[in-house]
């Protein structure tokens, strides 16, 4: 028997698990049905019905039977048929992806409703009011989202009919007056659409579906999911329901409702009820609503019902879920449920709570909650009892709080910000232009744009708040000022506040308060009974979840011990990376100036003399601040240039000293180095071990601070466990070659301290070419260390500090990643040397230990890759690492 494509199926076929079939309405609808929950009944008309109807333009051949043959099911059921004039059958047509998509198309109610069947309905509701009620809802509905009339006509007629009658709700209109708004909306469909609403029940039913599934591609839909990244080819089903009416009178209504708050968590009566209404009225605010307790008192037996529902529901989908319910006549039903958005804080509490109420496990748990989430939690947040005046909202593109004088231009960021002033960057939109001014500035602020805009992309990649598409302020640049809504115009230097996690503008200087997730991380705060407290005990469990089910172990990227501190009490098992480069600037750069000017080995070998106590120093701190557990040292890496001064500043100073003919031998010898050292590539030139075999001395001076300083701390009874790192190696006899030598200088220390230093040697692995010698390059190294960051400019072939700002914004939008390379790791390319890496490393050298440390391993999605691929640890930033700790659990789950 051939296989023949099913396009429909009834509410009692569906099942929760069948989003991708039957969207998520679709499929919960069924699933609430096979619970033997009061649901209309109805069927769904799958996604895949869809894709044929928007890849040909037409709907599949079957589907028309397969909907015939429903729909006389449907009727049969109901004894009532489809629009009949005397007992009429009314349906919605509701749309419903996988994906919820506020924006898409509304849905459509009281279909089946005519000239003739309204009189039916009346009758048979016994009820004229209601059903000239609801055909006009039907022909309001049907001609916006159907027909395409513009829906303010419909509103401004209905106020009309309201003015004319001198009454303010909807509910004071009578049968008489809606007959004749019935009259008027027909003539705007007929001057509107330039065809007349649709008698027949079944034509309008097929046009209604027709617009469900086209609805799928409208430009706001198609953005949508551009910025939430849902994939545009999965469509949407159609839900075909049978009407229930809340607009009968007192006794009936619709309402919303959560199973527990999704801002706290919290167990209890969360929703809004409004009595006599139908559809999305309780959530349009056409009249006021009633907290949802307040049922209790208005239908006390519906109410107690309702309740035994959603206890049911958190039970079966055994998590938070919202719902929308009507009453008809003192009788509930169902419309729609789903697991439920919360905010960050309340899904780390509602975790916890169903772990405490049994419904879930310590591994569904870590499932619950995301690092993203964590990180939100971990930004400063503004002062939520401060007095506030919004004038603003747009798209939260990077979270934070930023607070700071309103600036048009980056000219005047950048100068501002020089003299100490704290700046809000506000554009139209940003481009590459901006870059300096977005540097400079607190936070970014665009009318225009979305999450992947220019100002959003780069904020991000700066780890800076930004609000971006906030509509409706108008800025304009030219006179340095925006109007905001509710007329204020903002003045260049004006304090303005902008909350990235919120995508809300402020008026004034919002007060900032520190997270209270930080503040336990730090130490500061423990678990207690207040709201923030409660929070905090919920991430110390989750926490605790995580760390007990990972594998990976976390280190952090830190240079001194003030950071290695934070990063300890943050969790971290060790230092992946502690460059030394910051050890050179400052006060030593001088220091460092003559090593680079040395002509003779004397001369360079004196002023490295000099530079080995400092860095001893530094290590002694840094190894005692990390007792017991490891420190990777990184050699050397950056240009030597980097070092010296300006080229073009510097050549002004020489030319004027030349013009006052007094040139300093000093200043012209220091042209001369930066001359000799400039590239015009310096990524790829002079840097790195390249660096530590040609300039002799230098990685023997650093290799004897690091033993010096391990020997030191043994003596004092410490543990300090260094590990030395060659950076930029591409062959393994680079390494040989610095490896001889760094071995002799532990040798010479080890016997003048008396000590046994046991430093491990190991490498970056940050060039194609070191990847893809890995298996040679581990008979040297005692472990490798993925330098991420290069390897994916070496291997893309592109900049990090020139592209992001550039063509970025462009590939982003054009779909060409998803996301920049730079921030989750491009696991096809980056990723898949970085697997035959391992694999090689390994096979050379079965104790090799590994780890990454560039900004990938603090990335929730690259965590999961390097769990995958099976390293020992990732290295990240401080701040980061609660981040990767919990997504380390997630990955091992
Ligand atoms: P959305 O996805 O925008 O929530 P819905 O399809 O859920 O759209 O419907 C919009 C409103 O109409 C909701 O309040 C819903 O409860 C109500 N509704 C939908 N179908 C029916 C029905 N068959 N009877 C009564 N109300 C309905
Ligand atoms: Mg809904
Ligand atoms: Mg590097």
């Amino acid at each position: 028997e051939p296989h023949v494509a099913k396009f429909v199926y009834d509410f009692t076929e569906g099942n929760k698990d069948l989003k991708d079939l039957l969207g998520g309405k679709g499929a919960n609808l069924a699933e609430m049905t096979n619970l033997g929950l009061p649901v209309p009944p109805g069927f769904t008309i799958t996604t895949e019905a869809c894709k044929v109807y928007l890849d040909s333009g037409e709907e599949p051949a079957a589907l028309r039977d397969e909907v015939s043959a429903h729909l006389d099911a449907l009727e049969a059921r109901m004894s009532k048929k489809l629009g009949q004039a005397d007992n009429p059958l009314l349906v919605s047509v509701r749309s419903g992806a996988k994906f919820s998509m506020p924006g898409m198309m509304d849905t459509v109610l009281n279909i089946g409703l005519s000239d003739k069947s309204v009189k039916g309905l009346a009758e048979q509701a016994g009820d004229e009011r209601f059903a000239w009620d609801s055909y006009r809802r039907l022909i309001q509905m049907f001609g916006k989202t159907v027909l395409g009339v513009e829906g303010d006509l419909f509103e401004e007629a209905l106020d009309a009919a309201k003015a004319a009658k001198k009454v303010t709700v909807d509910t004071e209109l009578e049968a008489a007056d809606l007959k004749k708004l019935v009259t008027k909306f027909k003539r705007i469909v007929k001057t509107e659409a330039g065809r007349d609403f649709p008698q027949d029940p079944r034509e309008q039913m097929d046009l209604a579906i027709h617009a469900v599934f086209d609805s799928w591609n409208t430009d706001r839909a198609k953005l949508y999911r551009r910025q939430e990244r849902i994939p545009h080819d999965l469509g949407t089903a159609v839900n075909v329901c049978s009407m229930v009416f809340g607009n009968l009178g007192p006794d009936s209504g619709t309402g919303v409702a959560f199973t527990r708050d999704p801002a706290s968590g919290h167990q209890g009566v969360y929703g809004d009820y409004l009595q006599n209404a139908q559809g999305e009225d309780v959530v349009a605010g056409i009249r006021n609503t009633v907290p949802l307790a307040e049922l209790e008192q208005i239908d006390k037996k519906s109410y107690d019902q309702l309740m035994q529902i959603m206890e049911t529901l958190e039970n079966h989908y055994k998590d938070l879920c919202d719902i929308e319910f009507t009453i008809e006549r003192g009788q509930l039903w169902m419309l729609q449920t789903r697991v439920g958005k919360r905010t960050a804080g309340a899904a780390f509490r509602i975790a916890t709570q169903l772990v405490d109420q049994g419904l879930i496990d310590e591994t569904e748990a870590l499932q619950r909650v995301t690092g993203a989430q964590l990180a939100q939690l971990m930004f400063p947040k503004f002062d939520e009892e401060a007095k506030v005046e919004q004038v603003g909202r747009g798209i939260a593109a990077s979270p934070g709080a930023a607070v700071g004088k309103a600036v048009f231009d980056s000219y005047t960021a950048v100068k501002w910000s020089r003299s100490g002033e704290k700046v809000i960057l506000v554009r139209r939109e940003t481009n590459p232009d901006d870059l300096d001014g977005m540097i400079a500035a607190e936070g970014i602020l665009t009318s225009r744009g979305g999450k992947t805009s220019h100002a959003a992309v780069v904020a991000r990649g700066m780890g800076k708040t930004c609000v971006c598409g906030a509509e409706e302020l108008e800025v304009d640049t030219k006179r340095r000022r925006m109007t905001v809504s509710g007329g204020h115009v903002v003045e260049e230097g004006d304090l303005i506040s902008i909350d990235g996690s919120s995508g809300k503008v402020y008026l004034g200087e919002v007060p900032v308060v520190p997270s209270p997730v930080v503040e336990y991380f730090e130490g500061r705060m423990h678990a207690g009974a207040n709201d923030a407290d409660e929070l905090v005990e919920a991430v110390h469990r989750i926490m605790a979840f995580a760390d007990r089910k990972r594998r990976l172990r976390v280190r952090a990227n830190a240079d001194n011990a003030e950071d290695a501190l934070r990063a300890r009490r943050f969790g971290a098992q060790g230092i992946g990376l502690c460059r030394t480069e910051h050890m050179f600037l400052g006060d030593r750069r001088e220091l460092v100036e003559r090593l680079i000017l040395a002509d003779t080995d004397a001369e360079r070998e004196e002023s490295l003399k000099e530079l080995l106590p400092l860095q001893k120093q530094d290590f002694v701190e840094l190894f005692s601040a990390m007792d017991g557990l490891p420190v990777t040292v990184r050699l050397l890496d950056p240009p030597l240039h980097e070092f010296l001064p300006d080229i073009t500043e510097l050549s002004v100073r020489v030319a004027l000293a030349e013009s006052r003919k007094d040139p300093h031998e000093n200043e012209l010898r220091l042209l001369q180095a930066v001359h000799r050292l400039h590239e015009q590539n310096p990524m790829l030139g002079l840097r790195g071990v390249r660096l530590g075999l040609v300039i002799p001395g230098l990685f023997t001076m650093q290799v004897r601070a690091i033993a010096e300083a391990a020997a030191e701390r043994k003596n004092a009874k410490g543990d300090p466990r260094a590990e030395i790192m060659i950076p930029l190696v591409g062959t393994v006899q680079e390494l040989e070659i610095v490896r001889e030598e760094a071995d002799q200088v532990i040798a010479e220390v080890e016997a003048a301290t008396g000590t046994q230093l046991k430093l491990a040697i190991g490498t970056m692995i940050e060039l194609p070419r070191a990847a893809l010698t890995a298996g040679q390059i581990a008979e040297a190294a005692e472990f490798f260390s993925f330098g991420t960051n290069d390897l994916t400019q070496t291997v893309w072939g592109f900049s990090r500090d020139d592209v992001e700002a550039s063509f970025f914004t462009a590939y982003l939008e054009k779909g060409i990643f998803g996301v920049s390379p730079f921030e989750t790791i491009d696991k096809d390319g980056v990723g898949s040397l970085v697997r035959s890496a391992v694999t090689a490393g390994r096979e050379t050298r079965p104790d090799l230990k590994l780890g990454v440390c560039g900004e990938h391993g603090g990335d929730p999605e690259s965590v999961h890759f390097f769990h995958e691929v099976g390293l020992d640890y990732v290295s990240c930033s401080p701040f980061r690492i609660p981040v990767a700790r919990l997504e380390a659990g997630r990955a091992a789950t």
